[in-house]
């Protein structure tokens, strides 16, 4: 009798984003005619820069001559792109060795991934509200305990991130073993400083733990205390990977690469205490469960580094960056109070009259045909908020504000 894994049993099976989906479809049948504007898409809409469409035909074609053919990847990625990676790293004044970089084929995949190198008893903190496949990997991998009544998980460490923090995670009390954290932060469009972040990285340099640190919307930082890569942060090698995304940067959402930063200097440890480098078991891991990433996105991502390429790359980022300011100073003068959107393409903000973050999420739909994401879906914390984001068109973001002044 084939077994199944019943931690996968654990997850809700009616996702808190098919609710959306209900709900808008509702509205539609009553509505057939009205215009819907979605504020509330986390996925990039704009096309790919011109460079790495070139890049990629180029690539294709080399892929149809018998001299220029390339089967396998390198099982970490090309050196051409490693390569590039390392630079911008040096330009931001990081220096990592290339044996640390695993090109990959989304964040995703690996922030699920990493569980599989990591001890079963390891206590996993993630913040409220969060992005959920943090939470939702630990809950497969079995490490999440039981649910409880207040609809958190037994075995996990719940990091306020609230109001009265700011919307920025807070250091926990007791000592947690692995941490995720997100900055620039999905949902909330918040940003740690280096100070902040410093206090991370000392805190998991005092318990052994590590930092799994989700870079993906390292592109925004806008603001020079912010840092890019969280090792900036001195100590930071000894305790954090850093995972990445050319998904938010360069509108890879379709075609799928990204990486992931395991310093030498990283160590987690046996049961009786002896520390073993963590690249050491991922390195074993990718070579046994990957054969890389394909030599035509490669080659499309490399190209994101040329000097077209980031010209190209940062005009798509700034105008993602324009939307969500558009709307952060919109919100503002409208007196919602409002985090996020300076670093983030994230607004985040309190809905009005302390409405619930569903109930605000239909007047907002029947009222000005505009979908949000209703902050509850990221955890209890995000009750009474709401999510727009800045990855609509501009004309789009435009009109829905609009329609917001109208009735508010
Ligand atoms: C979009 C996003 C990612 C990127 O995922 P990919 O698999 O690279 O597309 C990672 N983390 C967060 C928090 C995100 O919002």
């Amino acid at each position: 009798m084939a077994l199944a894994n019943e931690n996968y049993l654990k997850t809700p099976e009616i996702y808190c984003f098919d609710e959306i989906e209900k709900r808008v479809n509702a509205f539609k049948v009553l509505h057939p005619d009205a215009k819907i504007i979605r504020l509330g898409v986390g996925d990039v809409t704009r096309p790919l820069p011109p460079e790495v469409i070139l890049s990629m035909h180029k690539a294709l074609d080399e892929m149809g001559q018998v001299e220029t053919f390339k089967g396998y990847s390198p099982p970490q990625g090309y050196d051409f792109l490693i390569d590039k990676i390392l630079k911008e790293y040096r330009s931001i004044g990081v220096s990592l060795d290339k044996e640390s970089v695993f090109v990959n084929d989304g964040a995703k995949s690996d922030i699920g991934n990493i569980g599989h190198v990591l001890g079963r008893d390891n206590i996993i903190a993630i913040s409220d509200p969060v992005y959920p496949v943090y939470e939702n990997a630990t809950i497969m991998s079995g490490r999440a305990g039981e649910l409880t009544d207040e609809q958190k998980w037994s075995n996990v460490v719940y990091l306020r991130c609230t109001e009265e923090t700011g919307f920025v995670p807070e250091l926990p009390t007791e000592k947690v073993d692995v941490i995720y954290l997100c900055n620039p932060n999905n949902p909330t469009g918040t940003v740690m400083t280096k100070t902040e972040l410093k206090h991370w990285v000392d805190y998991a340099i005092e318990h052994q733990s590590i930092i799994i640190y989700d870079g993906a919307y390292q592109a925004y930082v806008n603001e020079p205390n912010v840092p890019r890569s969280i090792y900036e942060i001195k100590g930071a090698k000894k305790v954090a990977i850093e995972i990445r995304s050319y998904s938010k940067t360069a509108g890879f959402t379709g075609l799928r690469c990204g990486y992931s930063v395991f310093p030498q200097e990283l160590q987690v440890y046996t049961k009786l205490g002896e520390g073993v480098p963590l690249i050491k078991l991922w390195s074993r891991r990718n070579a046994n469960y990957t054969n890389g990433v394909s030599y035509i996105v490669q080659r499309g991502a490399e190209a994101i580094y040329s000097r077209k390429g980031k010209v190209e790359t940062k005009e798509l980022v700034n105008y993602y960056l324009t939307n969500a300011s558009l709307i952060r100073n919109e919100l503002l003068s409208l007196g919602f109070e409002v985090y996020g959107g300076i670093s983030s393409p994230y607004v985040w903000f309190k809905t009005p009259e302390h409405l619930s973050s569903w109930k605000f999420f239909d007047q907002l739909l029947y009222e000005c045909h505009i979908v949000g994401t209703p902050g509850i879906v990221f955890g209890s914390s995000g009750e009474g908020y709401m999510r727009f984001t800045g990855f609509g068109s501009r004309e789009n973001t435009l009109i829905s504000l609009e329609k917001l002044r109208k009735i508010i």
